[in-house]
């Protein structure tokens, strides 16, 4: 005869259940993870996007190591160790302005509810700021509207793939098509392909995927270095304090569209750049291309 479940042991076993149903029983090439993180990280600790006790970090980079060799940000982030990008530059990968000290570029995942992409870049439009929106493939082929609006504001709009996959783990070919993909989409619905390429469910694109996005036309890719992991939905005060605590001229900091406390934290960040002198710009004013050759060095 069965015991009878406690309260407590149902709801265990509740959850054992779901974990059993989750990540590790799906091909991780088919996962699609809201976080534009590192999806390795997520799947081992059962969820979305990294690991659950991790914090927001500023995330090193080989090139541009973090101020202080290892803040206790960037220590305590499991996400930033293993993610160092690849460092032939045959498609440069740019995650930190490293001179520029008065400016920052607000990045965005492009996926979710239009009404929450349109309250957040309104509220950026009533701040003055420009921001980039990675959009993904099927978010502009449900929305279409979506890149009017986002180029309609004055803000910067980019490619980050067709449907946010661990595209680092596929065949060139797919990955090639996941980008091509979505950046057909932005040339149909703007004329353009836009400047930015961003790596789904990864931080830093490795060598396939930045030779896939070169033959899709990117000479450089986007990536980040402040992630405020607001995919997680921590509330808008966590998000808003994980990138005032941290921000610094030059950073690039990924958040992301779709998340009701990103959209109330915008404007407290906003006014927390103003009072430290910084400049929300988009990834082509924060990294502006040289008359010669490519991108100003940094
Ligand atoms: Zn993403």
């Amino acid at each position: 005869m069965t015991e009878p479940s406690t309260p407590r042991n149902a709801a265990w076993s509740r959850r054992r259940v779901l974990r059993s149903l989750t990540l590790p029983t799906l091909p991780l090439p088919l996962l699609a993870l809201d976080g534009c993180g590192n999806g390795a990280a997520s799947e081992k600790a059962g969820g979305s996007g990294r690991a659950a006790s991790a914090p927001a970090g500023r995330t090193p980079s080989a090139q541009h190591p973090a101020p202080g060799s290892g803040s206790a940000s960037a220590r305590s982030d499991p996400s930033s160790a293993p993610t160092e990008p690849p460092l032939d530059d045959a498609t440069p990968e740019v995650s930190q302005a490293a001179h520029v000290s008065d400016a920052v570029a607000l990045t965005f995942h492009g996926d979710g509810s239009p009404a929450l992409a349109n309250a957040l870049l309104t509220e950026a439009e009533r701040n003055g700021a420009r921001l980039t929106v990675l959009a993904v493939g099927h978010w502009l082929a449900r929305y279409p509207q979506m890149a009017e609006r986002v180029l309609h504001g004055g803000h910067e709009l980019g490619n980050h793939t067709e449907n946010h996959l661990a595209i680092d783990r596929m065949p060139e070919s797919l990955a090639y098509s996941e980008i091509e993909l979505c950046a057909n989409r932005l040339e149909k619905l703007t004329g353009s392909r836009g400047r930015w390429f961003r790596q789904s469910q990864g931080q830093h694109a490795s060598p396939e995927v930045r030779a896939a996005a070169q033959r899709a036309g990117y000479t450089t890719l986007l990536s980040y270095d402040l992630d405020p992991l607001d995919y997680r939905d921590p509330g808008a005060n966590a998000v808003a304090h994980n990138v005032l605590s941290r921000i610094q001229g030059g950073n690039v900091v990924s958040m992301h569209l779709g998340h009701p406390g990103t959209v109330t934290a915008l404007p407290v960040i906003l006014d927390g750049l103003r009072q430290r002198g910084l400049r929300p710009v988009t990834a082509s004013e924060l990294f502006p291309i040289s008359p010669s050759a490519g991108i100003v060095p940094s």
